[in-house]
Parts: structure tokens; sequence; C-alpha cells
């Protein structure tokens, strides 16, 4: 998970935020296209760029922070957790100058779950994501420079193609590197969705061959699902790989697992994070995360 124990803002800031417009692209997935003041200041390094989407609680029309100056963290973590704001992980998808604006493509998880009503299901963003309209406001901490830690997908001089995996989570990012890659790039991509419908365009003036792979409902991804299998029984070109993996935890690591250990990959040409995992909500990360943090402090 790329969720930090303590995150930082600095090249990060905060920047309040409204919903312009929503567009449906498809049964799992939302555009959510937002604009606000000074978000000229905002500027996005591409790719994967990661950013934290902070949302008001129910009862609330926008975020209420206590601090959102350099201690903004410590002071989140001492506020009501049913007062201050949701803090969750997404990806900028796109970002347009003129007028400024940026999208963010939701994963509405549990909408198509056909034994709970799809505006219950999920998590708190998904369900804000289902419902959001134009002028709803919510606040991002996202970067101010280009060159930021937000962005992970960095493949070293020298590599020769490009391997990509994922779920609906991960293809906002997958979508971000794809037009990204410079023309001539060898990049063979594996997206794992939820419905047929949920495939989409992914401009890119690379030499991709995209896969996608349909889940069939009821398969616990946990041993790796559909993009294992299609891994095991995949040709790979020949040369230096650079890998990105991102999604579901379990999922994650298995591809990993299997890239490192059966295809021989160097564990340092792996980029992998666990987008989500099966059964935890990020506030249980976080506290994982937290936790890891303060014991291995009292060790040193
Ligand atoms: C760096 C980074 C970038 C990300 N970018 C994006 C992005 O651009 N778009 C996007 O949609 N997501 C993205 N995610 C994933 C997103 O942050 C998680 O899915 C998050 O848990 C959603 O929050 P929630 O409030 O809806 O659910 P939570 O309250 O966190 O979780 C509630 C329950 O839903 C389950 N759950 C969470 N996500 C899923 C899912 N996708 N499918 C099935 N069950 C799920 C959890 O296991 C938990 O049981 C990103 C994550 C990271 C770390």
């Amino acid at each position: 998970m790329t969720a930090t124990a303590t995150p930082t803002t600095a090249p990060f800031r905060f920047f309040d935020v409204q919903v312009a417009r929503t567009r449906r692209l498809g049964p799992s997935m939302v555009r959510i296209t937002f604009t606000g003041e000074r978000l000229e200041e905002l500027v996005s390094g591409g790719r994967d760029q990661r950013f934290k989407l902070f949302l008001p609680q129910p009862h609330q029309t926008a975020p209420v922070f206590d601090d959102m100056g350099d201690g903004w963290y410590t002071a989140w973590r001492a506020q009501d957790p049913a007062e201050r704001p949701v803090m969750r992980s997404y990806t900028i998808r796109e970002q347009r100058p003129d007028p400024c604006e940026f999208d963010v493509d939701f994963a509405l998880h549990g909408a198509d779950d056909p034994a709970s009503p799809a505006l219950d299901s999920g998590g708190p963003a998904s369900r804000w994501a289902l419902r959001a309209r134009p002028g709803d406001r919510l606040t991002v901490l996202a970067p101010a420079v280009e060159d930021n830690g937000g962005v992970d997908f960095r493949p070293p001089p020298g590599t020769d193609w490009i391997l990509l995996t994922g779920d609906e989570t991960a293809l906002p990012a997958i979508a971000g590197i794809l037009s990204w890659l410079s023309p001539g790039t060898v990049a063979k991509v594996w997206i794992e969705v939820g419905h047929e419908d949920d495939r989409q365009p992914l401009p890119t003036f690379a030499d991709v061959e995209v896969t996608w792979l349909v889940r069939s409902h009821g398969r616990d991804g946990a041993d790796g699902g559909p993009v294992l299998d299609a891994l095991r029984a995949a040709d790979l070109p020949e040369g230096t790989p650079y890998s990105w993996i991102a999604g579901e935890a379990g999922t994650v690591k298995a591809v990993r697992r299997h890239l490192v250990g059966e295809r021989g990959f160097d564990r340092r040409a792996v980029k992998f994070t666990g987008y989500w995992r099966r059964g935890a909500t990020e506030e249980d990360l976080i506290a994982e995360l937290t936790a890891a943090a303060t014991a291995a402090a009292g060790k040193e």
C-alpha cells in the first residue's frame, strides 16, 4: 500500500475543489472532473501521479479540518473520526490547463454487487463518487511541482520493454503511463475489470498490446486471479523488462512473486503497489503502517 504512516506535505499542498461534472465510463467506473481556485498551482507529474482526497462526512457539506498547516496530519489524526475528513488515495487521470481542471476515475466497487443496493455498498469514497453532483466540495492534497514523490513509474535507462498489470483502480494510472510512453516503446499490459463494458480506449504512441480480462464473479482474487493466469500463459518479449503492478494487494503480491521467482525479473525492476486490500479499509491500512512504524522506532 502506498499510504504512508505520516504523509508529507511538501511538495504537495491542499486545494479546495468542487465537482464540475461527472461521466459514467462503464458499469464500474465514473469520471469526476474537478475545478477550483488556484488550480493552476496544481502540477501533476503525469503517469501514475497519486494524491490524497479528503471527503466530508455525510452530515457535512465540505471537509472540516482543525489544521491545514505543516502539522495537519497530527491534527487530522487527533480529530473525532466522526467529524474529520475521510482520507483516500487516488490518481490524477488527466489535468488540463484551460479551463484549469483535472479528472479522477473512481472504481465503483460494490456497484455491481447484486446482493446489495449500489448506493449503500462499497466504501465512503466509492459511495461519494456514485452520488457526486456538480458543486459538491472536497479537498485534495496534490502536487505543486512536476517532479514529485507521488510518481512511481520510473523505468531506468537500459529498459527494453514495459510490463503493466492492474485492475479498475490501477486503470487511471495505466492510462496515464501509456499516454506518457515514447513512440516505439514496447509495452505489454494486462487489465482486470468487472465487465466487458468497463474496457476503455487507451491512447498511446507506444507499441502496446493490451489484454483485457473480465473477472468471473465470485472468484477470490487472492490467488492472483485472471491476471496471474494470463501472465503464466504469456510469451514475454526478450530483453530487459521494467514492470509496474498495482491493484488488489494479494494479486499484486502473487504477480510480483511470479515475475521475480518464475520469470527471473530483477526485483529492482518490479515496481509494485497494493492499491487496496480485500476486507480492509484505507484506515485499517494506515493503522497497520502506523503500528509498524511505531514498533520499528521502539527497536532503534
Ligand atoms: C496510490 C493509489 C492510487 C489509487 N488510485 C485510484 C484511482 O485512481 N481510482 C480508484 O478507483 N481507486 C484508486 N485507488 C484505490 C482506492 O484508494 C481504494 O480502492 C480505496 O479503498 C477506496 O476507498 P473506499 O472508501 O471506497 O473504500 P474503503 O473504505 O477503503 O474500503 C471498504 C471496503 O471495500 C473494499 N474495497 C476497496 N476498494 C475496492 C475495490 N476496488 N474493489 C473491491 N473492493 C474494494 C475494501 O477491501 C473494504 O473491505 C488507489 C490507491 C492507491 C494506494
